[in-house]
């Protein structure tokens, strides 16, 4: 009597919301991806950041402050600074 190995799924579909994130910033010019990130870095650390559109402060949402259906992102009340974080990158 033989036990029939179960077959391994080679044909899985590699994971293609890599390549889609890659995509998304491929769009940003270096320097305003820089920027961003800076803006990001400077957001997390507790500093006042002014939007840049608006001139009002930006606020910030933690992935611990979020309600349901939120994201953690930093925005202006205006929206023209609406930025979504992505925390496995910046954590
Ligand atoms: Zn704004």
């Amino acid at each position: 009597m033989t036990i029939a190995e179960p077959e391994t799924d080679k044909t899985a579909a590699p994971d293609a919301s890599n390549s889609r994130r890659f995509a998304e910033i491929g769009k940003l010019t270096a320097n305003s991806f820089n920027a961003q990130k800076q803006l990001i870095k400077r957001v997390l650390k507790g500093q006042s950041v002014s939007c840049a559109g608006c001139r009002q402060p930006l606020n910030v949402l933690l992935p611990e402050q979020l309600k349901p259906g939120q994201k953690p992102g930093i925005f202006c009340k205006k929206g023209c600074t609406d930025i979504e974080l992505d925390m496995e990158a910046y954590g």
